[in-house]
């Protein structure tokens, strides 16, 4: 865009309703948060266990940062790869019962990193249409040929894998903006008749499903071989930040040799992998925050059926109530705001056109209370308008 334009775009944003704006939160994340100076109760922070601002976390960062310091000084392969980021990357393996982890500075640069290290020009990589922009983005940054099925469409992945089989199919394991689950085993068979490589994020699967918060293939009954890449992040359930690939021996040794957006920036600090080490045993010990959660998803399901409102069907703490229009939802989001409850409406480009939503998230720090009066803001939306 020339310098000209940027005006005039913007303000068509602001027309269509597409307009987006930061809010500056003034405390830390939690349920009960100041955001712009106001107290608000949130339901769209992906903290889904309430780790982000538990006290041993925090503890953990603390003493991480007085042993360790704070910056890592470099990237992993030159000499910023720490002990403490060799200790949770341990522990990441374990956890999802792969041979080795590979720790990333963000989910985004994960999935970026992990495609186009296995994935070139002539190859193939199918992917689910609503799959998250970094796994589609790290298919066009591979320069691979990227074919989008439709979502959750296992007879149509199998239609285009027959065609031409892929180098590589990719998949959200719960869809972000859906909360839905793929069909995973069905994902698994395609890549096993055609040889390509399965990918499943499970960014917001890991520390909610399953057992000891495995995640979606453990809910689902997958073992890891049916799903040779995993990616996690460490800034949603784990509630600190971060990301990794789990997967065999090789996977992780090629990874550390051609994944640009590993090798080429600076590892995380050493304490915030410290955090993590402790959030992480605390996620998988405390199962309370996972039946926690299924109560409160219950609670939620059940009053917005007796209100009638159409949440899209999901089971986990992703909850999304259909808008249709940007400019429905983001009066739907004005109206909850006005009565004190935050939820951000999810608007094109990153849902499709005429899917604009809010997209409620639970966490296991929300009470009963709390969705009981998100539920008694529900109730006072104008409908009609809905699509
Ligand atoms: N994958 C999925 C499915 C996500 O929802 C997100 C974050 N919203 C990411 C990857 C990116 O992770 P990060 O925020 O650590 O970059």
């Amino acid at each position: 865009m020339s310098p000209d334009e940027l005006a005039p775009e913007l303000n068509r944003l602001r027309g269509a309703g597409l307009y987006r704006r930061r809010r500056v939160l003034g405390s830390p994340q939690q349920p009960h948060c100041l955001v712009d100076g106001r107290p608000v109760l949130s339901f769209c922070s992906n903290d889904y266990l309430g780790l982000a601002n538990h006290p041993d976390v925090i503890a953990a960062l603390r003493r991480g940062a007085e042993r360790w310091g704070v910056g890592s000084g470099a990237a992993h392969l030159v000499n910023g790869h720490n002990a403490p980021h060799q200790a949770l990357e341990q522990e990441l393996a374990d956890f999802t019962g792969r041979p080795r982890a590979l720790l990333f500075s963000t989910g985004y640069m994960a999935n970026l990193g992990v495609i186009s290290a296995l994935a070139g020009r002539g190859d193939a990589v199918c992917e689910d249409r609503l799959n998250h922009a970094s796994l589609l983005d790290g298919a066009l940054l591979s320069r691979a040929n990227l074919r989008r099925y439709p979502h959750g469409d296992e007879a149509a992945l199998a239609r285009l894998a027959v065609e031409s089989p892929p180098r590589l199919i990719a998949s959200d394991g719960v869809f972000s903006m859906d909360g839905d689950l793929a069909p995973l085993a069905a994902l698994a068979r395609v890549a096993h008749a055609t040889g390509a490589w399965l990918l499943v994020d499970d960014a917001h699967g890991l520390g909610v499903l399953g057992r000891e918060g495995r995640g979606t293939l453990d809910h689902l009954g997958l073992d890891p071989e049916e799903v040779p890449i995993l990616t996690g992040t460490l800034g949603k359930a784990f509630g600190t930040f971060g990301a990794f690939v789990a997967g065999s021996e090789e996977l992780i040794e090629t990874l550390i040799q051609r994944a640009r957006s590993y090798i080429y920036t600076t590892a995380s600090p050493p304490a915030l992998a410290e955090a993590t080490r402790t959030s992480l045993a605390i996620a998988r010990r405390e199962e309370w925050r996972r039946e926690r959660l299924r109560a409160l998803v219950a609670r939620l399901r059940a009053g917005a059926t007796q209100l009638g409102l159409p949440l899209a069907d999901s089971e986990t703490p992703i909850q999304p109530l259909m808008a249709g229009t940007a400019v429905q939802a983001l009066a739907w989001s004005q109206t909850l705001e006005a009565a004190g409850i935050l939820v951000t409406p999810i608007r094109p480009p990153t849902v499709p056109e005429g899917t604009a939503r809010l997209r409620i998230t639970l966490s296991a720090a929300h009470q009963e209370a709390d969705v009981d009066r998100l539920l008694d803001a529900l109730a006072t939306l104008p409908r009609q308008e809905a699509t």
